[in-house]
């Protein structure tokens, strides 16, 4: 097996793309991508909503053997990104191995070989899968009374329908998260009215976006300059002082931020009335924090109105409210995020002696260090379940786990066998995360969010990111059984 051990990536998104490379540098060469979209850049594929940028620098938000001189703007448009993961695939002759608008409807481990069947009901066999498949991308639409009511035109924030003119019309949107907040800063103005539907506030941090000037794009084309400009101690000491804020909402870092959202609303709000009805009620980053300087002023434009009154139910000509109000309505957009268990699913998933994955997360998705799952061998997830989808690139973080990854394929070529992790070290470290998780401001910030799983306990990495790159730095083999030697 080890000279033509076949590797399967479900998803040419950002992490997919990356375990391409990854194995080819590697030496792997027979690797398939499949890919249910008929293009590349998951979540930045699926997303095309007004508005839509990275709220990681751009020169962070790279993957660290291509960075990009050329970037336009400080913190870069989802289109920009889009472009620059296409560049990169086509680069890498990806488009060899990707097959496109293939869903895997089913995965089973039979005979020790992962057996493939996808939507064009063609069976294909690999020695070792790896699941890039994403964590925001199921558009979740909430459980309102009359969803199908409306007379106008609705939509999920990822499925933009870019052939409606928005001009001359009435839009609601529902939803004050991130993707909410970039939608009404990036339409207000640009439409006859725009209604934002807050149900819960959201605390908000400044950020300025300023474009790169052509001189410092040229400078940066020398790799040292660059390196210098993303001063990456900064950086990664901002990242340390914001995930021990995550961890412990008395930090020093985490008063900080909470100081900084509060003067942010207190400086940029001028109305009182206003500045009541988007104060938050909770801890800041108990919620994913929001970066915007775009929002306040947007929300203050006399084309729009924020309505902070809940939603009762939706009616043909709008959004009825709990004070029997209607909003007249042309478009409604569901600014509502995304179900975030999915993981692989819907993908039929079965590991040894056919033991069904959806079974093994009956609860809620467990991974030992996101990565791998108790009796699914040689079968390795990026970005995968409780991992750090914290406000960090998750570039790196998918890096990181990809390396790791790697040191594992690497005992899988020359022992000639299968990986998997035991079921009680997988069990010993969730109890373990999930403890620290009740910790975690996630927990104890007195909110509702979408890192709650099923049983509320926060589903993401629940200590700091340097103890994340520990961990990713090596393997502990003594939590994988080695089958089949
Ligand atoms: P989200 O954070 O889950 O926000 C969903 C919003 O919909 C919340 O305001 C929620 O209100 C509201 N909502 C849900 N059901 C509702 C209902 N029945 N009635 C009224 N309101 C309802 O989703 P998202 O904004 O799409 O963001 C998801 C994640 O994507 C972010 O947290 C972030 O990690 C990522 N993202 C990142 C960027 C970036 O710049 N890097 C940009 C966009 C998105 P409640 O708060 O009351 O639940």
């Amino acid at each position: 097996m080890s000279e033509n051990l076949k590797v399967a990536i479900i998803g040419a998104g950002m992490s997919g793309i990356l375990a391409a490379i990854k194995l080819k540098e590697f030496g792997i060469k027979n690797i398939t991508i499949f890919e249910k979209g008929d293009g590349v850049g998951g979540t930045w594929r699926e997303n095309s909503y007004p508005g839509l940028h990275c709220d990681v620098p751009s020169h962070h938000y790279t993957y660290s053997f291509e960075r990009n001189p050329n970037w336009s703007n400080y913190y870069s448009s989802g289109p920009e990104i889009r472009k620059y993961f296409e560049g990169i695939f086509f680069k890498n002759d990806l488009d060899q191995i990707c097959l496109f608008k293939t869903e895997i409807i089913s995965l089973s481990f039979k005979e020790g070989v992962w057996e493939i069947i996808t939507n064009k009901s063609k069976t294909y066999k690999a020695n070792i899968v790896i699941g890039a498949t994403g964590v925001l991308h199921h558009p979740y639409l909430p459980d309102i009374e009359g969803i199908n009511n409306f007379n106008g035109d609705k939509f999920h924030s990822a499925r933009w329908d870019h052939g409606l003119s928005l001009k001359d019309k009435k839009i609601g949107v529902i939803g004050s998260g991130s993707t909410g907040i970039q939608i009404v800063s990036a339409l207000s103005g640009k439409c006859k009215h725009l209604y934002h539907f807050q149900r819960t506030a959201q605390w908000m941090m400044p950020l300025e976006n300023g474009s790169f000037s052509d001189e410092e794009k040229l400078s940066f084309q020398d790799p040292k300059n660059l390196s210098e400009a993303m001063n990456f101690e900064e950086y990664f000491n901002a990242v340390e002082i914001y995930s021990q804020a995550l961890l412990d909402k008395n930090s020093i870092g985490a008063n900080e931020i909470a100081f900084a959202c509060k003067e942010n609303l207190e400086k940029n709000i001028h109305n009182e009335e206003l500045k009541k009805r988007l104060t938050p009620d909770h801890t800041p980053l108990c919620k994913r924090l929001i970066w915007s300087s775009d929002y306040y002023p947007a929300i203050q434009r006399s084309e729009c109105t924020l309505i902070a009154e809940p939603i009762k139910k939706i009616v043909n000509e709008g959004i009825e409210l709990s004070d029997n109000n209607v909003i007249d309505l042309d478009v409604i957009v569901f600014a509502t995020g995304f179900k975030v268990d999915q993981f692989l699913r819907p993908i039929k998933t079965f590991g040894i002696d056919g033991i069904y994955l959806d079974d093994y997360w009956k609860e809620y998705p467990k991974a030992y260090l996101s990565i791998a799952i108790p009796k699914f061998p040689n079968l390795f997830l990026l970005n995968g379940p409780n991992g750090p989808v914290g406000n960090f690139s998750l570039i790196d973080i998918a890096e990181q786990q990809m390396n790791y990854i790697l040191e594992l394929i690497k005992i899988i070529r020359k022992r000639q066998c299968h990986i998997d992790v035991k079921t009680d070290i997988t069990e010993t470290y969730e109890r373990e995360r999930a403890a620290a998780a009740k910790k975690t401001v996630w927990y104890t910030g007195g909110c509702t969010s979408w890192y709650l799983n099923a049983a509320g306990i926060p589903a993401s990495w629940p200590w700091t990111y340097k103890d994340f790159k520990k961990e990713m730095s090596k393997p502990d083999l003594d939590a994988f059984e080695l089958l089949n030697e």
